[in-house]
C-alpha cells in the first residue's frame, strides 16, 4: 500500500480505497466487516464524526477516532445564477479556496434526459498558463488531496433536496486534472466504487490540455471519458495560447488520442474555445476536420466567455453555427456548448475570479500539517 495521506498525524480516511481501509483496520485488530461498515458511513451517509457511527461499538469508535480523520470542506460562499447554475466556493484547511459548479439541465423531452452535472476542481490554481483562461492567472498553488477532490461531489450531493442526484461529473473546474494524476486516479476509484459514491464511468469526464503520457496512464487505470482542450489547429497558434503545445505538439497529441483505448461506442470530446479572429476562420475549420480524421471524436465548440481581463471576443452566434455546420457536413460530430452561470462567474474559464478577491495563501499559516504523496 502507498503511504496513506495524513492530516495532523492521523490517516485521512477519505484518501483510502475500501481494500486499503480493510487492510489497515484488520491490522489494528478490527473484524473484517468493520471496513465496509465504516466506508458506508463515510461515503453513503456522509458523517463527519466517528461518534455518529451508531452500529459500531463505543470502544471501536474511540479507536477509529484516534487513528483517522474524516476530512470535509468548509463552505465559504454559494452563488446562485439566474439560470439555475450554482457555484460553491470552498475553503481548504490551509485557507486556500477552490470552486465547484453545479449545472442543472432539464433536458428536452423525447431527445435528452434531465441532467445534474457537477464541474469539479483538481488543483488550487493551475500550472498550464493558457493565456485565455482566468484560472491560469492564479498560477499554480498545489494539488488537491484525494479527500478535497471527493468532498466536492459528496458535499454538493448532500446539499441537494431529497430525491435530487448529481448525474454527471466533469473534471473541468480549476486545475489540470492529469497534472494531479495520482490523486485523480484514486478519487476516480472511490467515485466508481459501489460501496462509496457509486457513479458510472460513463458519467464521468476528465478534461485535459493534452498531457500525453498521463492520458495513457489514466486509460490504463479507469475507463472514464476523456475530453481534450484543443482550441487551435496549428502548432504555431496553439503554442501562442497553450504553452503545453511546446512539450506535446499537435501530432503527438493526436497520436496519443488515436492510441487512447476507447470502449465500444465511446468517443473523445475535443473542446474548441472559439475566439474571434484567432481560431474561427474557414482555414481553421478545414484543418480541424483533418485533425479529427482517424480519431473517434466529437467536437464541442465553446464560444469564448468574454471578461474585462482579456480583449478576446466571442464570435457571433451565426458564425459559431456556420462553423459547426461546416464540420458536420464533413462528417465531424459537433455540438455547441451552452453558456451557463455567466452572471456568477461560473462559466468555462472564469473559475478563480470569485476567490481572487479573497485571501489566497499557501504556506506559513498555522493549522494542520498536510502530507502529500
Ligand atoms: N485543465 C483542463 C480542465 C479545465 S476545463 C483543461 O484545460 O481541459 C476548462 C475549459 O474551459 C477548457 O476547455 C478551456 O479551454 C475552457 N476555457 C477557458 N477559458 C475560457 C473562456 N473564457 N471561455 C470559454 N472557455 C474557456
Amino acid at each position: 500500500m502507498a503511504r496513506p495521506q495524513t492530516i495532523d498525524g492521523k490517516i485521512d480516511i477519505k484518501s483510502l480505497s475500501l481494500s486499503e481501509l480493510t487492510e489497515l483496520l484488520v491490522e489494528q485488530g478490527h473484524p473484517k466487516f468493520r471496513a465496509r461498515q465504516v466506508y458506508k458511513w463515510v461515503w453513503n451517509k456522509g458523517v463527519t464524526s466517528f461518534h455518529d457511527m451508531t452500529n459500531v461499538s463505543k470502544t471501536a469508535r474511540k479507536q477509529l477516532d484516534e487513528a483517522f480523520v474524516i476530512d470535509f470542506l468548509e463552505p465559504a460562499m454559494q452563488l446562485d445564477s439566474a439560470d439555475g447554475t450554482k457555484k460553491f466556493v470552498w475553503e481548504l484547511r490551509d485557507e486556500s479556496h477552490i470552486e465547484s459548479v453545479l449545472i442543472p439541465d432539464p433536458g428536452i423531452p423525447g431527445h435528452s434526459k434531465p441532467r445534474m452535472t457537477l464541474c469539479m476542481s483538481s488543483q488550487v490554481g493551475c500550472a498550464m498558463a493558457c493565456s485565455f483562461c482566468l484560472t491560469g492567472d492564479l498560477g499554480f498553488k498545489r494539488n488537491l488531496r484525494v479527500a478535497e477532490i471527493l468532498n466536492q461531489a459528496l458535499q454538493v450531493q448532500q446539499s441537494l433536496p431529497e430525491g435530487e442526484r448529481i448525474t454527471n461529473l466533469v473534471f473541468m473546474g480549476m486545475g489540470e486534472p492529469l497534472h494531479n494524476i495520482t490523486n485523480l486516479i484514486r478519487s476516480l476509484e472511490v467515485l466508481l466504487d459501489e460501496s462509496a459514491l457509486n457513479f458510472s464511468h460513463r458519467k464521468i469526464t476528465v478534461s485535459t490540455v493534452g498531457l500525453v503520457p498521463q492520458m495513457a496512464r489514466l486509460a490504463a487505470a479507469t475507463p472514464v471519458n476523456l475530453a481534450v482542450s484543443l482550441n487551435a489547429t496549428t502548432n504555431e497558434s496553439r503554442s501562442q495560447v497553450m504553452p503545453i503545445t511546446r512539450r506535446y505538439p499537435l501530432s503527438q497529441l493526436m497520436d496519443g488520442c488515436r492510441d487512447f483505448p476507447l470502449p465500444h461506442a465511446k468517443r473523445i470530446t475535443f473542446e474548441y474555445v472559439m475566439m474571434a479572429g484567432f481560431n474561427d476562420s474557414w482555414d481553421d475549420a478545414a484543418r480541424l476536420v483533418k485533425l479529427m480524421s482517424g480519431v473517434k471524436s466529437k467536437v464541442n465548440l465553446i464560444p469564448y466567455n468574454e471578461n474585462p481581463q482579456r480583449e478576446i471576443l466571442r464570435p457571433s452566434e451565426d458564425h459559431v453555427k456556420a462553423f459547426q455546420h461546416f464540420l458536420v457536413k464533413r462528417g465531424v460530430q459537433t455540438s455547441i456548448r451552452t453558456t451557463r452561470g455567466i452572471d456568477i462567474s461560473a462559466a468555462c474559464g472564469q473559475l478563480g475570479k470569485a476567490t481572487q478577491g479573497m485571501r489566497i495563501e499557501e504556506a506559513g499559516i498555522e493549522g494542520p500539517t498536510i502530507s502529500l504523496d
